[in-house]
């Protein structure tokens, strides 16, 4: 589709605007300083109002009928809010259970669960319109709607942890606006300010991160989605772990966020990526895009840990010379860089099962097979408590890095994503073993549920 000029936008947004007024529509808002606005200085114009209608994908209530396509209508924006034309999302695995209302509480929870919510988890596409006091993007500009928020003026993100925002905690019922419109007046909101499975997003400034490429839209939405984006920040953004060229490293469950992952650490430089999943096409995959070596924790068992420290021993144990013993609490062997990457089951898969749905096995054997002195990021949802052993826990020099989108900061970082991407360094291709159209979204999601594809990407 052809990029509209900023100039066209603006006139249909005063076009639009007169026509919602003189239809005893909304309170448009008025155009302001048409002179301001040039490529040079933040867009100032008014948003486009337009009581537009489009496709949307809209959850509420409990169990599988809760999600269905709907025509909307768009509610003006205002403020800080940015109207975003989705080209394409990610189908987030950790975002199956409220759109196909699977787990506990039938995928609704509380008021939010009654609310008329749009589900997705970020996505790309390009900016048709912002409200009067948006500085960050303008209207033509292509964006990654970030499923991290970076506001870059609350505590976390001055102490450097962005990847932390307290926007991201700002979720809530009380805090979500509506954006449009069911034909029955019913007020539908944008889940988690983002509301990716519609034909447009309704955001706000904080949650949009311009991109400047000419990437295909599933390739952009892949490498700007939620998983990628924590895969590659903690193999690649520096901002928690370090991970340094010629590291061993292991990558424990292979989802999408597993495979950019080892895809973050060959780009890191790694000279070993183990990856470790018990399901074989993925295994496969890990192997196109960097794995040098794959385990099946299912055939490992109990020696998986053993199995990690024995093929990250290194040729030389002697100690005198920069050798690696064997194991233990103050041995060298196991990996220099572990990312964990498993979580819940929301669903039992029709692909092979791993040991443990609540994934908190997986958890204890990612931390047990990093090395002493070593790094460990963990990026999963699992379920539970879990039990280390307490002295490698205490002393054992094992760093644990936790955190959202992989500790990565999404303004600073996603712009150098995409440029990985853009260099054929990132490979979404590989990943994205679904894409699909607005309409055929929920089989997709079920694909991913059910673990039958790597992941998904819905298109707009
Ligand atoms: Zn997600
Ligand atoms: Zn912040």
């Amino acid at each position: 589709m052809a990029r509209a000029s900023r100039r066209g936008l603006l006139k249909m947004g005063i076009a639009a605007a007169g026509a919602a007024a003189a239809a005893g529509g909304t309170h448009a808002a008025r155009p302001e300083g048409g002179q301001l606005n040039t490529a040079q200085t933040p867009s100032r114009s008014a948003a486009v109002v337009t009581g537009r209608r489009f496709k949307g994908w809209v959850s509420r209530g409990t169990g599988p009928a809760r999600t269905t396509l709907e025509e909307l209508t768009l509610r003006p924006i205002a403020g800080r809010q940015v109207l975003v034309r989705t080209e394409a999302t990610n189908l987030c695995y950790s975002n199956t259970g409220a759109v196909l209302g699977l787990g506990p509480g039938g995928g609704g929870f509380g008021r939010l669960g009654e609310m008329a919510l749009i589900q997705g988890h970020g996505g790309v596409g390009v900016v048709e319109a912002v409200g009067p006091e948006v500085r960050r993007v303008q209207a033509g500009d292509r964006v990654c709607v970030s499923g991290t928020p970076q506001c870059g003026a609350c505590y976390q993100c001055l102490r450097g942890r962005s990847d932390m925002c307290q926007f991201l905690g700002r979720q809530g019922p009380n805090d979500l606006v509506a954006m449009a419109d069911l034909r029955d007046g019913t007020p539908v909101y944008a889940n988690s300010h983002i509301g990716g499975l519609a034909e447009l997003m309704v955001t706000f400034e904080e949650w949009v991160v311009p991109v400047f490429t000419k990437a295909a839209a599933a390739d952009l939405g892949m490498v700007c989605s939620c998983v990628a984006v924590a895969g590659l920040g903690a193999t690649t953004s520096q901002g928690t772990g370090i991970l340094r060229p010629g590291s061993t490293v292991a990558v424990v469950g292979c989802g999408p966020l597993g495979l950019s992952a080892v895809q973050g650490a060959r780009i890191s430089g790694a000279s070993s990526i183990i990856a470790i999943d018990p399901i074989k096409a993925r295994r496969d995959i890990a192997l196109k895009v960097g794995a040098t070596e794959v385990l099946d924790p299912n055939v490992e068992g109990d020696g998986l840990v053993a199995k990690v420290r024995d093929l990250t021993k290194g040729p030389n144990d002697r100690l005198w010379f920069g050798g690696r013993d064997a194991g233990g609490l103050l041995g060298g062997a196991g990996a220099d860089f572990v990312v964990e990457a498993v979580g819940a089951d929301t669903a039992p898969p029709k692909a092979e099962r791993g040991p443990d749905p609540t994934g908190i096995l997986p958890l204890r054997q990612a931390y047990e097979m990093c090395a002493a002195g070593g790094d460990i990021v963990t990026t999963s949802l699992p379920r539970g408590n879990i039990t280390l052993p307490a002295v490698m826990f205490t002393i054992g020099g094992r760093t644990h890095h936790a955190g959202q989108a992989g500790g990565c900061s999404p303004m600073r970082d996603i712009p150098r994503f995409v440029a990985m991407l853009d260099s054929g360094q990132y490979q979404a291709r590989a990943l994205a073993t679904t894409v699909v159209p607005i309409e055929r979204m929920r089989e997709a999601y079920e694909e991913v549920v059910y673990r039958t594809t790597a992941t998904a990407i819905m298109t707009a």
